[in-house]
């Protein structure tokens, strides 16, 4: 008889059950478990402790009879629960933590992962041969597009070239507040909501678990066929506009033409070949430019992929990286998203964004958030965390890569060419920020002095020796001789210390 198979809160869509050679027994009855314990140990935001629980309940639900559904303390326990000692099958979890958890489990059986365009051995085969220090995500892109034959005309890349970024950094159009868009899906939420909001309330009132953000409306699809729309009306409607203001920040229009689809795919809901063909088709037939949709391929083709092997490969140690020996912690005001204490308005606008809705898109969380924690010599691990548990599509393997690599530069260099900071003026450029700040981007001293642009000038001042070896960065290190206000910089930025800018 078919051996039972373990659904995990992340492996929510069909190709998650669907048997085969190295996948569940055909007709196996599902498991599904609901642990206290992972949500006790964190201090999750709200909507995503909200979200997950929603989006698994949904997922029963929808499996009727076939699913036992478990509330347990622990997995281990849960799995008792469900099984006994029967042997259990379970695709290959997302995390180490969880994969080392999986493998502890007596008679628990792991498999292939799924949900990737790129398996680990598809992986290898690209690694080999190349210098593992160097592994950048354009090369790894590229294959992924010759292999996957995505945006491929014959042997070459749609439209003859592989990289349309240039096209994709505009600046927001100019006096515009928003973008004005068709607005992105929005789920209605149903009694399982009510029902997940009831047991938070609950839990929060016992002390069981604590949260911190605010609790909203459910903003993200909890179900296949809210992921599918979502991605049905994204394509449709506003793919068209997401290339060119990719990088653009409005403080009114938080999503601009971004996709919203990384939690309804980390939660997997939805493949991501699905959605990169997708956006190729709305291409192929005319109804969207290639510089966005190449865009929108290179994210989630590219980056989305890259990262989640960069977790793989980098070892269990990349989690402790440091090479820049931050060791702050992080102040309360930013642990507790107390974005009214905040007078930067751009950092102030992106903490109530995640306070209000745990999620902000790439270039807040680049260039604001972690900007900002890098230029003040934040613990990487710290803000890791912090990361993890503030957004809606925060998981341990796309975090770590995006925090430790690309946002922090504490893996020295594996993921980046060079440090993602940058002083007001590139805020200035990218956003509409800076206009009714009370700080300005050009001024380096006294009390108008952008908190980002003195912060970038303390961080390269602090880290010159090392950044004047890496080639994109010895021109700011040059320019820190002609600043002739920089101790009065270095001596505002000390005295700042910890408080909300
Ligand atoms: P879009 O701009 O519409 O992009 C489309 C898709 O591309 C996303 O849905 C996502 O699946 C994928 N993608 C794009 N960039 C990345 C990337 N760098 N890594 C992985 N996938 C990517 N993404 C997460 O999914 N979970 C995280 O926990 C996460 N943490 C991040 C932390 C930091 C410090 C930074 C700099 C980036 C992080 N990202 C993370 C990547 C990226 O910011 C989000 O995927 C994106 O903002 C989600 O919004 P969207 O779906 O509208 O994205």
């Amino acid at each position: 008889s078919p051996r039972p198979h373990w659904l995990l809160g992340d492996q929510l869509g069909p190709h998650f059950t669907a048997p085969g050679p190295e996948g569940p027994d055909a007709g196996a009855p599902l498991v599904m478990i609901e642990s206290l314990a992972v949500l006790r140990r964190r201090r999750f935001h709200r909507a995503k402790a909200h979200l997950v629980l929603s989006a698994m309940r949904h997922r029963a639900a929808e499996l009727g009879d076939r699913v036992r559904y478990v509330r347990a303390g622990t997995y281990r326990e849960g799995l008792r629960k469900a099984v006994g000692d029967a042997e259990v099958t379970v695709c290959r979890p997302s995390s180490r933590p969880a994969l080392a958890l999986a493998r502890s489990l007596p008679g628990v059986r792991v498999l292939p992962a799924r949900g990737y365009l790129v398996d680990r051995e598809d992986f290898a085969d690209w690694l080999a041969g190349r210098d593992g220090r160097r592994l950048r995500m354009e090369d790894f892109y590229r294959w992924v597009r010759v292999r996957h034959g995505l945006l491929m005309d014959g042997g070459e890349p749609a439209g003859g070239r592989w990289n349309l970024d240039r096209e994709n950094r505009e600046p927001p159009p100019g006096g515009a507040r928003a973008l004005e868009l068709p607005p992105p899906y929005r789920p209605a939420e149903d009694e399982i909501d009510e029902r997940v909001r009831h047991d938070l309330d609950r839990w929060e009132r016992q002390g069981t678990v604590s949260f911190t953000g605010r609790d909203g409306p459910r903003r993200f699809p909890a179900t296949r066929a809210g992921a599918l729309a979502a991605l049905r009306r994204f394509t449709a409607l506003r793919l068209p506009a997401f290339g060119p203001w990719e990088d653009a920040m409005l403080a009114a229009d938080p999503v601009m033409g971004h996709s919203l689809l990384s939690a309804p795919l980390n939660l997997g809901l939805l493949h991501p070949a699905e959605c990169v063909g997708r956006a190729e088709r709305e291409w192929r037939e005319g109804r969207a430019p290639l510089a966005g949709v190449e865009g929108f391929v290179r994210q989630i083709a590219g980056w989305r992929e890259y990262v989640h092997q960069m977790y793989w490969h980098a070892g269990e140690e990349y989690r402790h990286s440091n090479a820049l020996g931050h060791r702050a912690p992080l102040p309360g005001w930013f642990q507790e998203l107390d974005a009214d204490a905040v007078t930067a308005r751009c950092l102030s606008t992106v903490l109530a964004q995640v306070r209000d809705t745990g999620w902000t898109h790439h270039i807040p969380r680049l260039m604001v958030l972690g900007g900002y924690a890098l230029q003040r010599g934040w613990d990487p691990a710290a803000l890791t965390d912090w990361f993890h548990r503030s957004f809606v599509d925060g998981y341990d393997w796309v975090m770590l890569p995006n925090v430790v690599g690309m946002s922090q530069y504490a893996d020295d260099g594996r993921m980046t060419t060079k440090p993602y900071t940058s002083g007001g003026a590139y805020i200035h450029r990218m956003s509409d920020f800076c206009g009714s700040c009370f700080y300005r981007p050009d001024v380096r001293v006294g009390e108008r002095a952008c908190p980002f642009t003195a912060g970038y000038w303390a961080f390269v001042h602090r880290h010159r020796e090392r950044l004047a070896r890496n080639h994109r960065m010895a021109r700011p290190v040059a320019g820190l001789r002609r600043l002739r206000d920089l101790p009065a910089v270095l001596e505002a930025e000390a005295e700042r210390g910890d408080g909300p800018p």
